[in-house]
């Protein structure tokens, strides 16, 4: 459902995905598979003798997508031909029949190429060894996309293989899951249902997150990042990063991106076995939040949604001077550096609203009140992610 959402905040997202009864998780992006047709294209083409028009004949429905794009990187005269393998059961009640269905070109004398979308026992290539031995081709060669070799079982020859994968169910790029999941773009593998609690706790500078999320984990056992807690104590304690990031900080603007992701990987890493987490200050950046949502779906997990505290701007300028007398931080002490924050906020970080509306993902809930009455809010919304 997400995927048919026109929109530039989605168009690199890999998430997971549930098919049915079962969640996939990301395993080859579209990219790569773009760079493994077209050697194989490049490779099927090398192998040619000059002047040969080979058929090619793809092995429905999986190989949809791959023969397609096979044949629009295959520089050079071609045909191209689609068959089903259909079993049935012969006339003696044991003995089971396979036949092809769909070949309507003469084979005889022709170079012929059959394009499979992932081999991995073999029983089927075994089958279409057999029916094509009685065809009387010039020569038969098999291309595939995708190979299991710790399952395959036979002594056959496999002429092209895009790339070897491990044994794991696979979706997408034309594979199906019972019909569904042959549309996705990218390739997904089976994983367990996702049973963390990912939160992201939005709201602009001085919303009150730090207070709520230090609330928030203990009520629902989650692991609390703060990616400006991490900042500070690596300030304070003069690291390399704290270094790094001071400049940024002190000044109101933010810290680039790879600098941030990589700490958040690394705080997120930390904490493995956890529940979940709330992350409070992070993403700020439309490509911290891809970055997080391909980070967690490669680990089989998701962000179950953003939560989002709303105040009025003026409002906050107010809180976090009155704040600055106490804590201590250097951005909070400068009505300057303030705006600049929020300059920061309006400019880059508050996009992330439409992103995560877009994967209807978006929760907003009034920041004004007491602590208590605001924790009651949020609380509503955790407990429906
Ligand atoms: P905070 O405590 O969340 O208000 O963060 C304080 C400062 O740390 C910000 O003004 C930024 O300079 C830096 N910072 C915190 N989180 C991020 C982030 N996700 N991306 C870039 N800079 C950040």
């Amino acid at each position: 459902m997400y995927f048919n959402i026109e929109s530039d905040y989605l168009c690199h997202l890999m998430k997971i995905i549930k098919l049915h009864d079962l969640y996939f998780k990301p395993l080859i992006r579209k990219e790569e598979i773009a760079g493994i047709v077209q050697q194989l294209a490049t490779d099927v083409k090398a192998d040619m003798p000059p002047g040969e028009i080979p058929i090619f004949i793809g092995i429905l429905n999986g190989c949809f997508l791959f023969a397609a794009d096979f044949l629009r990187a295959y520089t050079g005269d071609c045909e191209v031909s689609f068959v089903k393998l259909a079993s049935y059961q012969g006339t003696s009640s044991t003995e089971k029949v396979t036949q092809l269905v769909g070949l309507n070109t003469a084979l005889e004398g022709r170079t012929v190429v059959i394009l499979e979308d992932v081999i991995d026992t073999g029983n089927t290539l075994q089958e279409i060894y057999k029916i094509f031995e009685n065809e009387k081709v010039k020569q038969l060669k098999i291309a595939t996309l995708f190979f299991k070799p710790t399952v395959f079982r036979k002594e056959l020859p496999i002429d092209y293989i895009g790339k070897n994968i491990d044994d794991s169910f696979i979706v997408g790029y034309g594979l199906d899951y019972n019909n569904l999941g042959r549309n996705y773009a990218d390739i997904y593998q089976l994983t367990t249902p996702p049973t963390m609690k990912n939160i992201v706790l939005f709201g602009p500078p001085g919303a009150g997150k730090g207070t709520q999320a230090t609330l928030l984990k203990e009520k629902y056992d989650l692991i609390h990042i703060s990616t400006g807690d991490v900042f500070r104590y690596n300030i304070k304690n003069q690291t390399e990063l704290g270094v790094l990031a001071k400049t940024y900080i002190d000044a109101g603007n933010l810290v680039p991106d790879e600098v941030t992701i990589n700490m958040l990987k690394e705080e997120v890493l930390k904490n493995a076995g956890a529940n979940g987490f709330i992350f409070d200050g992070f993403p700020r950046t439309q490509s911290q939040a891809e970055a997080l949502d391909t980070f967690l779906a490669e680990k089989g997990a998701q962000i179950n949604g953003m939560v989002a505290l709303e105040v009025s701007e003026d409002l906050l300028v107010a809180r976090l001077l009155e704040r600055g007398k106490t804590s201590g931080r250097s951005d909070d002490m400068d009505e300057s550096k303030i705006r600049n924050r929020f300059n920061e906020y309006n400019t880059k970080t508050a996009i992330l609203k439409k992103y995560y509306q877009a994967q209807n993902n978006y929760f907003g809930v009034d920041g004004v009140g007491s602590i208590n009455e605001i924790t009651a809010r949020l609380s509503e919304v955790f407990d429906t992610l």
